[in-house]
């Protein structure tokens, strides 16, 4: 090769070469500041959660205001917020899809989905239509995708979205209880709390689960999201227990 061709082409190569390491820091420094944001913005999300369920007075498991109608906006919004993070069944569900939607691509699709129905769930409490057996609905849909999180289950996401809303419809039927009578006002704000909670714990668990399986991967035969799996399982076979015995 020409020596002055040799020097054009190592110096193409280099340039190729700065302009990959260029784009990998700036990337990677876009990365790093948004887990940052994203993680802040969990940790505040929660924060508040549970102070204002500290502030509020917990009297029946599910209920933040002891089950009293809300009021206004702020009853509602916090009622709304507390009901997933307080009903253990519900909280369980939600880290669930959380956790197998780290594992799956486009899995952001299955807490989307879970918390539309939601909303369309407790609109049909609303409505005044009953659903067969929602508890026993419930506490199924915990042990259900507890196993499916235990066992490292690779449905597509579709699949699992549709499932997911169909659990979504009875934990928001179950939500829908509260709001039963309250003004227009406070039944959005309680439409808003659950979703946004539902939303943030969700998505906090899915971050949380590929930071997870980034970090302890090949260490264990079982990874530590689907021993998470069968804890959530077991509240399921709690949860389940006790709605069809008592
Ligand atoms: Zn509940």
């Amino acid at each position: 090769m020409p020596a002055d061709i040799e020097t054009s082409v190592e110096k193409i190569c280099e340039v190729r070469m700065k302009d990959n390491i260029k784009d990998y820091s700036h990337s990677s420094r876009k990365l790093f500041s948004f887990r940052r944001y994203f993680v802040a913005t969990w940790v505040v999300v929660l924060l508040a959660s549970l102070i204002s369920l500290a502030i509020a007075t917990p009297a029946l498991a599910h209920h933040p205001f002891g089950g009293q109608t809300p009021q206004n906006l702020f009853e509602g919004f916090l009622s709304g917020m507390g009901h997933p993070v307080v009903g253990l069944d519900h909280l369980a569900f939600v880290v669930a899809i959380g956790l197998i939607a780290a594992g799956i691509k486009g899995g952001i699709l299955i807490p989307i989905s879970f918390a539309i129905a939601a909303m369309l769930g407790t609109g049909i409490h609303l409505a005044s239509m009953d659903l067969p057996l929602p508890e026993i609905a419930i506490a199924f849909s915990v042990l259900a995708f507890g196993v499916m999180v235990a066992q490292g289950q690779k449905l597509n996401a579709r699949t699992l979205a549709v499932l997911a809303a169909v659990a979504g419809i009875f934990h928001g039927y179950a939500y829908g209880e509260t709001i039963v009578g309250a003004e227009m006002t406070p039944l959005i704000a309680y439409l808003a709390g659950f979703t946004a909670i539902q939303m943030a714990i969700a998505l906090g668990a899915m971050y949380l689960a590929k930071f997870a399986t980034r970090k302890f991967e090949d260490r264990s035969d079982e990874s530590l999201v689907q021993r998470f799996g069968w804890a959530i399982g077991g509240i399921g076979i709690a949860f389940l227990t006790d709605a069809i015995l008592g």
